[in-house]
């Protein structure tokens, strides 16, 4: 079975076509399938909506959280539930064309593991948004190791794959990256993001600049060496205006004190970053031990 995983955030509007266009797609090329819509606490009437296609279309399943939780919640929510043998996540405003679910399938069906969307463009986005965009991939793709600016949450996941996802317990687990972390065979379909059918997208700037930073954060302690790096800096810069101070002195140039004063200013501030320095990087061990990913992976044996 295929189970198709969509969560919605206040898509009332949307629901019952998404609902209809992806059944009909699947059911078309005789793909066994259920869909999973997943409620993330939405304050319109998208809950009603979800059980009124239950009854109508019998592939469609509903969960509902209890408030917002994130997509990503959403997302992992719904690949707990899934009973497929394969899994795929797809946006519940149509941005991702359904009929690639399909291409995706035939791809699974020829062994692959994981098949990940890809945009073409990114469609339309203001330049800041672009932007903001492009430095937090920029980010995110020298974390986790590989090109992630033209990556997003459409991709199918083969058993193997979503049996990984489930046994790890990070709390903010970046589905986008961690799919791509956990290896397998896996290959790309390209897709154009189309225009959202209905409504409006749900992200606010807020909410996409909390969702950069818990990403980068999950995936990196980069930030946390910049301390030691700018201690280095202080260093150098301290050095040189304490030799500047020394040569000053000597030359009766300089007020009773300043000299003795310059020096240990320059060389305590660096002390202490490079200090500030070295706890973060004991900090970074620690939160990747907290974080508990598994140190690896096993895809197959002979035995199997
Ligand atoms: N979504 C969600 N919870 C949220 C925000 C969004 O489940 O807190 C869902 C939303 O219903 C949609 C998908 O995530 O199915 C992508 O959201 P949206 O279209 O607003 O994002 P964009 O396409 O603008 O990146
Ligand atoms: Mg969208």
């Amino acid at each position: 079975m295929f189970s198709v995983i969509i969560p919605a955030y206040n898509e009332e509007e949307i629901i019952p076509k998404t609902a209809k266009v992806i059944d009909e797609i699947l059911s078309s090329e005789s793909i066994d399938h259920e869909l999973i819509f997943v409620n993330d606490g939405s304050k319109d009437s998208t809950w009603e909506k979800i059980s009124e296609q239950s009854k109508l279309i019998p592939s469609v399943k509903g969960i509902g959280f209890s408030r917002n939780f994130g997509k990503e919640s959403a997302i992992f929510a719904g690949i707990a539930e899934a009973k497929g043998d394969c899994c795929a996540v797809i946006d519940c405003d149509l941005q991702h064309p359904p009929e690639k679910l399909v291409e995706m399938y035939r791809l699974w069906e020829q062994g692959y593991e994981i098949v990940e969307g890809v945009k073409k463009s990114r469609g339309r986005e203001s330049s800041f948004h672009k932007l903001a965009a492009k430095s937090f991939y920029g980010i995110m793709s020298s974390a986790v190791g590989f090109d992630m600016s033209r990556a997003s949450d459409f991709k199918l996941l083969d058993r193997k794959a979503i049996n990984v996802l489930l046994n790890m317990n990070e709390k903010n687990a970046f589905f986008r990256a961690l799919s791509s972390w956990i290896g397998f065979k896996s290959t790309e379909v390209e897709y154009e993001v189309r225009e959202r059918e209905a409504g409006t997208s749900k992200w606010s700037t807020r909410a996409l600049f909390k969702y950069a930073l818990t990403n980068i954060t999950s995936f990196t302690s980069a930030p946390m060496q910049v301390v030691t790096i700018l201690g280095l800096i202080v260093f150098v810069v301290g050095l040189g205006a304490s030799i500047e101070a020394l040569v000053q002195f000597f030359r009766h140039n300089a007020q009773d004190g300043f000299t003795t004063v310059i020096i240990l200013q320059c060389f305590t501030g660096s002390f202490i970053m490079f200090a500030l320095g070295i706890i973060g990087f004991y900090i970074s061990k620690i939160y990747e031990e907290v974080k508990g990913r598994p140190k690896y992976i096993i895809d197959k044996t002979t035995e199997d």
